[in-house]
């Protein structure tokens, strides 16, 4: 993916006003993200960031509006950066600022409304190859169009492999003066210990529960609670959630369905929603069967007779499946081939006895 460009197309409403017409990319600021915003902004003065935090957080918002903040033009005492009303902020949620620069996998790009150019045929990469990164890194070499710095967002840093990660150590070392770069993972594990050692770290926090769920109710998520805690307190995941059409009584009513043997369950859920949703079941089927508290489906009625050898077995079953979700699935059998597995693992063990394993589709 080339560099610059950017996300969602939720208008933030200043820049909003700035230009009749042109397609705004950052959304609108997530309320729990100011804090650690302004922490960045006046505590991280480094050339190089390395942000940890989870997506369904805003790890990914909040270092692409650190560099929106980094280029705001505003000078007015007491207003924070970024400002939303200067001309370099509207440019920037525009991604029509000549000094930003984004470097993100093609998929992620086309996920947030960019344009990206694919040859037909070919898919979109999953990872930022080695040949972006340098790419991106000549761009780097101009003069800076406005005056105030560059500002480099990369997200996520662990979609840069070996060799991709190795071509960017130069800059991260020694950028251009003026440059400014902030990588965001969620695993700082999974990063060379090279690149991590040349970055500042920042640490996101999770948002507040109350803070997640009155956002969630802004944006028309009914029943929030349910669906937060589906996803671990992660709120955008949340929302995505329920933007795929999972609504809170559909999520509790999952166990029972395909304990039922109803393959409709997961039917029209994407690979990795079904497959994210049904790891979750098995770990709360297996804290049931102990009679232990559940994480994901709290509320919702749990089969009955549950057996801890066969939810095990799926457990790994599962993961077999994970290992494979680039596999290119033909979707309906697939959720069909999963909603078997799941009724064998769920229904009571005299039914389960008679059962043959299902593991067709694969
Ligand atoms: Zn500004």
């Amino acid at each position: 993916m080339p560099s610059t460009k950017a996300p969602p197309r939720e208008t933030d409403a200043s820049a909003g006003a700035s230009a009749a017409g042109a397609q705004v990319f950052l959304p609108t600021p997530l309320p729990w993200l100011a804090a650690s915003l302004q922490t960045l902004v006046t505590q991280y003065t480094g050339h190089a960031l390395l942000l940890h935090g989870a997506v369904g957080d805003g790890a990914h918002e909040l270092a692409l509006r650190l560099g929106q903040a980094w280029l705001c033009e505003n000078t007015e005492p007491g207003r924070p950066k970024p400002c939303l009303r200067c001309a370099s902020c509207h440019l920037y949620g525009q991604a029509a600022h000549p000094d930003q620069h984004w470097l993100l996998p093609e998929e992620m790009a086309l996920a947030r409304g960019m344009p990206v150019d694919i040859k037909p045929g070919r898919k979109p990469s999953r990872q930022i190859r080695v040949e972006e990164v340098r790419a991106f890194i000549d761009g780097l070499s101009t003069t800076t169009g406005r005056g105030q710095g560059k500002a480099l967002v990369i997200l996520p840093a662990e979609a840069m492999n070996g060799v991709a990660a190795s071509a960017l150590l130069k800059t991260l070392e020694e950028p251009p003066a003026g440059t400014r770069i902030v990588l965001a993972v969620s695993d700082p594990a999974r990063l060379l210990p090279t690149i991590r050692s040349r970055c500042q770290h920042f640490r996101l926090p999770p948002p507040a529960t109350d803070v997640a769920l009155r956002w969630l109710g802004e944006q028309g998520v009914p029943r929030a609670e349910t669906l937060l805690r589906a996803c671990a307190g992660h709120p955008l995941d949340a929302l995505g959630l329920h933007a795929a059409g999972v609504s809170a009584e559909r999520w509790l009513a999952l166990p029972q369905r395909l304990a039922d043997g109803d393959v409709s369950a997961v039917a029209g859920w994407s690979p990795a929603n079904a497959l994210d949703a049904l790891g979750k079941l098995c770990h709360d089927a297996m804290a049931a069967a102990v009679g232990g508290p559940l994480a994901f489906f709290d509320g919702a009625p749990m089969p009955s007779g549950l057996d801890l050898m066969r939810l095990s077995q799926w457990h790994r079953s599962l993961q077999g499946f994970a290992r494979h979700a680039d596999h290119p699935w033909n979707e309906p059998l697939l959720a069909a081939a999963l909603a078997r597995e799941a009724q064998d693992a769920l229904r009571p063990p005299t039914r389960a006895a008679a059962s043959t394993s299902t593991s067709a589709g694969r």
